[in-house]
């Protein structure tokens, strides 16, 4: 493909973009098929990370393509209040369906953030709707990612992403993150040391009371703040503590949901079932925006007893069940069965680990982890600056043709569940060399 001239940038305000920089010297992507972007200067790249994280079948499937495109004809839009159309209940059936009777109910949105928002409002008004009214408080983790609506940032524990919006939410508290290379150092799948700070969970109960909490919040395995592994028996943990004190325990599974770790959700993999679960990206394979909640048997029921005519809950978006998301996520679920996606990360697991953790001993590797296909390798960070030595990889892989994707000194890595050994391979090499280049 010849190089595709690029636009005036001014008027574009970049999401979680160092705009100017990008602005000096662009990356954009102008086509895409299976494993492969095509860059505006006409070169192919290898996606090491599945777009972010969504695209796990692969770009550009024609099914899903031609579902879109068959239904943007016949029914382009329908409102989802008071009125609904076949293919949401459709697909919130086989979503159900999915996590083999553990979920009841899905709720659809339209992005990751606004699952997270969803769910937390779905908390705090199923202890409402059950008479207990004073579970009001939220607890997160530090470093977990929860998308940027202000309930979702509020429970996030990334202070850079914080910072500059005052206060947020009140009522909310943070568990400590579970990463520490001192014991867990270049572990292979879930690591060894860690169980016990699920167990900070009984101090922030005895500090404010059980009546008063709400809800847990954390992603079963943290992707954006740098791939962090639970620790073995973390979740189990978790678990027996929002049993023992009646906390709904909510698993964000936007990233790990649609087969990243090898089994339909991480809940499956990790097995530790949560009240609520969040979803987004894979769901449509990253081709239309959509999102959805997924809510354990009985949660919905609870907010069933009113009068039948009340509205159950007071909640939802204009593009809640879209038409055309509802189209793409049912043309992805056939896609995920046929190909069984859902499950490949576990045949690929081993490959995949053996061929990152080959890094070891390369400038700078301070750390590497994997799980299912998701990846991480830890940079030192260069003069006390975190994130720039990584950010040096990151475009210089780029270069070299494989996008991965960095966030501070940690590089990041999730092909599509379809890669082959030979991407892994070209990955992993291309890493590798840029690892010594830029050291
Ligand atoms: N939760 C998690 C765990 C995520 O990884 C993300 C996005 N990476 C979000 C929520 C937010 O999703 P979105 O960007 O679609 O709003």
């Amino acid at each position: 493909m010849t190089a595709v001239p690029t636009p005036d940038m001014n008027a574009l305000w970049m999401p979680f973009t160092a705009n100017r920089q990008f602005k000096a010297d662009p990356r954009l992507l102008v086509a895409a098929e299976g494993m492969y972007y095509t860059s505006h200067d006409g070169r192919q790249v290898l996606d090491g990370c599945a777009g972010l994280w969504c695209v796990n079948a692969g770009h550009g499937r024609r099914p899903i393509v031609e579902a879109v495109q068959r239904q943007v004809a016949e029914l382009d839009y329908a409102p989802g209040f008071q009125m609904g159309h076949p293919a949401a209940f459709t697909l919130a059936e086989r979503l159900v369906g999915l996590t083999e009777g553990k979920m009841g109910q899905v709720f659809f949105t339209n992005s990751g953030s606004e699952s997270v928002d969803t769910a937390l409002k779905i908390a705090l008004a199923y202890h409402r709707v059950r008479g207990e009214g004073s579970r009001t408080r939220l607890i997160g983790r530090e470093r977990g990612y929860h998308g940027v609506g202000f309930g979702g940032l509020s429970v996030g524990g990334i202070g850079p992403n914080r910072k500059l919006f005052g206060p947020l939410l009140p009522g909310v508290d943070h568990l400590p993150h579970t990463h520490n290379l001192e014991h867990n150092a270049f572990s292979k799948g879930q690591p060894a040391w860690g169980a016990h700070l699920a167990d900070e969970l009984e101090r922030i109960v005895a500090l404010h009371d059980a009546s008063t909490i709400a809800a847990v919040i954390v992603e079963p395995m943290a992707g954006s703040t740098g791939v962090l592994m639970p620790p073995q028996g973390y979740l189990q943990r978790l678990r027996e503590i929002c049993d023992k004190y009646g906390i709904l325990l909510i698993f964000d599974e936007v990233i790990t949901g649609f087969g990243r770790l090898g089994a339909p959700f991480a809940f499956q993999r990790l097995g530790v079932v949560p009240d609520l679960m969040t979803t987004a990206k894979g769901i449509t394979n990253g081709t239309v925006p959509m999102g959805a909640v997924f809510c354990r048997p009985g949660i919905y029921e609870a907010f069933m007893s009113g009068p039948e005519s009340a509205i159950e809950l007071m909640h939802g978006y204009t593009y809640s069940g879209h038409p055309l998301a509802c189209a793409a996520g049912l043309a992805t679920l056939d896609i995920y069965a046929e190909e069984k996606l859902l499950t490949r990360a576990l045949e690929l697991e081993g490959y995949f680990g053996e061929s990152l953790h080959s890094l070891r001993g390369q400038p700078n590797v301070i750390d590497i982890r994997n799980l299912g296909l998701v990846g991480a390798v830890e940079l030192s960070s260069r003069d006390g600056k975190p994130g720039a030595r990584a950010y040096d990889v990151f475009l210089e892989c780029y270069r070299r043709g494989v996008m991965v994707r960095y966030t501070g000194e940690t590089i990041a890595v999730s092909p599509p569940l379809i890669v082959e050994r030979q991407h892994i391979d070209q990955l992993v090499g291309t890493l590798g060399e840029v690892l010594r280049s830029v050291a």
